[in-house]
């Protein structure tokens, strides 16, 4: 049995995708809804999903399922009652320069989370259009305040993380190393760990506001083929990415300043 690690974003009603987390239309592809989400909960304990405990999976034991939480939106506390209600606990994964600003997170919020069994890592502090081009300074200082502003908030080491838009690279995660980070979380479709030096390093599977239940159950299954879809699709797109990445981005964030007049994220690509 392996670890298969489910990434999820913000979970919203209505369509009112800009209500919790980073706003636009990028951010909102990864969004839920409400309806749809507690479905995916319903569906995956439908299919016999083992869930695995967040903190055994943070303490190095890789087996079941686990569902993870980026960026840090304010409908964390809805999905981490929603889990609770299920028998589930989660991760957290918290943009620390937002907490308690609008669409996000308090700290009160985040100390009711970890008070319910959920997992509360860091997202990074700015949530950086590519952290993976920071320089040194600049991405120590991103996990190190990340770190120290959640220590802050819920009173104890804080181990676990997540890379802002899956922009992982060797700096990236030998930043997140020395800033105390032990379990790093990527977004590679894998169940295959590593670890480098201190870090171990697991990849997870994305869930998109298109995506039924049945894309959650069958990632969550034993058969592997959903799994194997996704990390293709994933391998195929990452050079090109890579090649088109620059220019794509600034076009994309040029659009997205003048729609809203700040940079916005780009979360869980
Ligand atoms: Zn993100």
């Amino acid at each position: 049995m392996s670890l298969v690690s489910l990434m999820y974003h913000d979970v919203v009603s209505d369509s009112r995708w800009d209500d919790s987390g980073f706003l636009g239309s990028a951010a909102a592809h990864y969004k839920l809804d409400t309806t749809n989400f507690l479905a995916h909960l319903d569906g995956l304990r439908a299919v016999g999903a083992t869930f695995a405990e967040p903190g055994a999976v943070a303490a190095g034991r890789y087996e079941g399922c686990l569902l993870t939480y980026d960026d840090g939106g304010a409908s964390a506390v809805a999905v981490g009652e929603a889990m609770v209600e299920r028998g589930m606990r989660g991760c957290f994964f918290i943009t620390t320069a937002r907490i308690g600003t609008p669409g996000f997170v308090s700290a009160d919020d985040l100390r009711a989370l970890r008070r319910a069994g959920h997992l509360v890592g860091s997202h990074s502090h700015t949530h950086p259009a590519n952290i993976s081009r920071l320089d040194a300074a600049a991405l120590r200082d991103e996990w190190r305040r990340s770190v120290e502003a959640l220590e802050d908030v819920l009173g104890e080491r804080v181990q676990v993380a997540s890379v802002p838009g899956g922009f992982m690279s060797r700096a990236v995660l030998e930043a997140a190393e020395a800033s105390g980070i032990r379990t790093l979380f990527t977004s590679e479709p894998t169940t295959r760990a590593w670890r480098r030096g201190g870090c171990a390093v697991l990849g997870r599977y994305a869930l998109v506001q298109a995506d039924a239940p049945a894309v959650a159950m069958a990632l969550a299954g034993a058969g592997g083929g959903a799994r194997f879809k996704q990390w293709a699709k994933w391998n195929v797109k990452k050079p090109l990415k890579r090649w088109a990445g620059p220019p794509y981005r600034f076009v994309r964030e040029r659009l997205l300043h003048q729609r809203f007049g700040a940079p916005r994220d780009s979360a869980g690509m």
